[in-house]
């Protein structure tokens, strides 16, 4: 059971300022149960509670944890002033509870991002020191040969780095393609390593993190809470 008055659920669930839940209440725009509730103080367990606010159906969530398919030409942040936000594609409860990147992909860069608004969540999928594997696919401006598949997996020097940086594991897919692990989350890890190997990055998209795949029925610019089998695939 957790307890709590319908206007405080409301705010922790970002649905604006103590104040804007109650004026929402007031005016009938919230329901639970096929019954609108107007009472801001009324009593209601929290813990996995059903609710409609104004038509759109919620579920109350002690904590948000979501992924969202990037698409190309979105940054991360939120006041992102040359292009479009990703923030665009959430509902503004999200960003209104506080809702974050965990680590982030460069404007052209799609595929798995993960959001949340638990600090620790934010912290252990984005620590470079948990070493989390991240799947990337890349389409490459040359032919990729042995030689640059040996020298990511060897390493690369990247300026103001002090150790060489790895691939985990890099593969061939194509002429122009190549499949590369990273667990270290450097500022254009990817494009800056593929380009110290003597190529360039044309196109790139992040497919796993850890154990946890972008699902393929999750179309572009669609985001998904985290569920308990998502949740264990990241460990
Ligand atoms: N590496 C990059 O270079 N860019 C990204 O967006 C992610 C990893």
């Amino acid at each position: 059971m957790r307890r709590m008055k319908i206007e405080r659920l409301l705010q922790s669930q970002g649905f604006g300022t103590r104040r804007e839940c109650r004026a929402m209440l007031r005016a009938g725009l919230v329901e639970i149960d096929g019954q609108t509730v107007d009472d801001p103080f009324a009593e209601v367990d929290a813990q996995g509670l059903n609710f409609v606010v104004d038509g759109e159906h919620w579920q109350y969530r002690e904590r948000a944890c979501l992924m969202l398919h990037k698409p190309l030409g979105y940054e991360c942040s939120r006041d992102s002033r040359h292009h479009r936000s990703v923030f665009e594609l959430l509902p503004p409860q999200l960003a209104g509870r506080g809702v974050q990147p965990v680590g982030r992909l460069d404007v052209d860069t799609t595929g798995l991002l993960l959001l949340s608004d638990d600090g620790t969540f934010i912290h252990a999928w984005s620590s470079g020191k948990r070493r989390i594997p991240k799947r990337y696919e890349v389409v490459t401006r040359h032919p990729v040969d042995d030689a640059m598949v040996a020298t990511l997996l060897d390493g690369v020097l990247l300026r103001d780095e002090r150790a060489p940086l790895r691939a985990a594991a890099c593969e061939r897919r194509s002429e122009c393609a190549l499949e590369m692990v990273v667990t270290e989350g450097k500022y254009h890890q990817v494009r800056r390593m593929v380009a110290a190997a003597g190529n360039r990055v044309e196109a790139l998209h992040r497919s796993a993190i850890g154990g946890l795949e972008l699902p393929a029925d999750l179309p572009v610019g669609e985001w998904r809470w985290l569920g308990d089998a998502d949740l264990q695939q990241l460990q």
